[in-house]
């Protein structure tokens, strides 16, 4: 998604020409975004984002001064040079060090931090720019090493480092962190290099490329926000409230089938609770990878749903049953430390007489289809709970269609006698 955004900002900044539309657009959209992605960002606590937005706004700032005057006397104004090769030079540092710089806790002394550093960078910068504008364009223009050139409207070489040093930092992060934010971070600052040699020879590259990194920071943000309150943390499926919501729009058939790990109380006791999260995230993949179109979801704590639309229930039993076999023999290896005995020294000892331990865990499922009598969603949902209810006792790890008892008609797993 940032990819597609910054992407599109790099072709639409490569036009020659723009309709008056869309020139007046970018005109206004930079500061557009920072208003609402920053308030958007104050919202939601954001500090680091709104401090990247203000920075790549910054820079648009001043730049678009320049470009403007250009634009209009056909010449570079007194200071365009140095401007120019400060903010390339400012931006790749100020970026990456805003990206990699991770939340704290306390908001305000987070906030208060990033903008003391942003105020004393500019202030330091821009007296000596004031004071000792040669001594600093050629400090900033030197070429410390040859072999890369710079003509002056490419970028000065101290630049090229900066963004690299900035954009491997912010790989690095989303490597160990991919977060949506952390894309758009990394897509961003590779557009914003982009741009940067062509804001003086493309008309719209500047507006363009700005207002799409921002653009695409602020969705990345909202994609966050989305994913916090609609996917599982522990397993990463979609949660209740995306159960709710999809249960909003259903067609006219679907099937719901509840499912409950077996005895799974007991297991945490005897197991602790660790091994049972990492049971539950096992029990997610395997209903994640059901088939027939399922879409599986956690209800809550080691109950899932599953919805199948456009089917019936005979349709679905074969996939539930699948999956139900797919978590029966599906056993997880513990690793080290689990229930080792207090003396550790027995523990080791112990441990490498036996084989690591190895856990399984059976699940029940309740099936209900949606037909005359079962309308809505909520009625439906209440019969597959009933069916989960009557799979608990006629002995569970077993799937059980609504309307079945204990004794019941259809049964998928041969049964004694049958
Ligand atoms: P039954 O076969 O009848 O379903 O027995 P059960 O013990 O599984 O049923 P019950 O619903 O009473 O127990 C659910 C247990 O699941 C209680 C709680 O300890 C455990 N549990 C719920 N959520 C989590 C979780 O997120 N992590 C872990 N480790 N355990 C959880
Ligand atoms: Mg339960
Ligand atoms: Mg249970």
């Amino acid at each position: 998604m940032p990819l597609l955004l910054v992407g599109g900002g790099a072709v639409a900044g490569s036009l020659a020409q723009m309709t008056e539309f869309f020139t007046s657009l970018f005109n206004v959209l930079p500061t557009l975004l920072l208003l609402l992605g920053g308030a958007f960002c104050l919202v939601y606590g954001r500090v680091r984002q709104l401090f990247l937005l203000l920075v790549v706004y910054l820079m648009y700032f001043f730049l678009d001064n320049e470009v403007d005057h250009f634009r209009l006397t056909g010449a570079a104004s007194a200071d365009a040079a140095l401007v120019f090769h400060l903010g390339s030079l400012l931006l790749p540092l100020l970026y990456g060090l805003y990206g990699g710089w991770q939340e704290r806790a306390h908001l305000l002394q987070d906030l208060i931090a990033r903008a003391a550093v942003l105020l004393a960078t500019l202030g330091v910068v821009v007296a000596l720019a004031r004071r000792f504008p040669e001594g600093l364009l050629s400090v900033t223009t030197q070429v410390y090493w040859p072999l890369l050139h710079g003509q002056w409207m490419s970028l000065v070489q101290l630049a090229y480092f900066a963004f690299a040093g900035a954009l491997l930092l912010l790989a690095i992060q989303y490597l160990r962190q991919p977060r949506p934010s952390h894309a758009a971070q990394l897509i961003g600052l590779a557009g914003l290099l982009w741009m940067l040699p062509k804001v003086f020879i493309l008309p719209h590259a500047l507006g363009v490329m700005s207002s799409l990194v921002m653009l695409a920071q602020t969705a990345a943000l909202a994609h966050e926000a989305y994913q916090m309150a609609y996917r599982d943390e522990l397993t990463g499926l979609p949660g209740r409230r995306a159960l709710n919501e999809r249960l909003q729009r259903l067609p006219r058939s679907y099937v719901i089938a509840m499912g409950d790990v077996d005895h799974f109380k007991k297991f945490n006791d005897t197991h602790g609770h660790d091994v049972g999260d990492q049971v539950l995230r096992m029990v997610a993949a395997q209903l994640r990878k059901v088939g027939g179109g399922g879409k599986a979801y956690r209800y809550g704590g080691e109950e899932f749903t599953l919805l199948f639309t456009g089917k019936d229930a005979d349709d679905c039993l074969p996939y539930l049953e699948a999956v139900r076999q797919a978590i029966e023999s599906y056993s997880l290896q513990l690793r080290d430390r689990q229930q080792r005995p207090a003396d550790n020294l027995q523990g080791r000892n112990l441990r490498s007489n036996t084989q690591a331990e190895a856990v399984s865990v059976t699940m029940s499922l309740g099936v209900a289809a949606r037909s005359d009598e079962l309308r809505s969603a909520d009625a439906v949902l209440k019969a597959a709970d009933q069916a989960l209810y009557s799979a608990k006792s006629a002995g569970r790890n077993r799937v059980f269609v609504q309307g079945q008892n204990r004794r019941g008609a259809v049964r998928l797993k041969p049964q004694r006698g049958a």
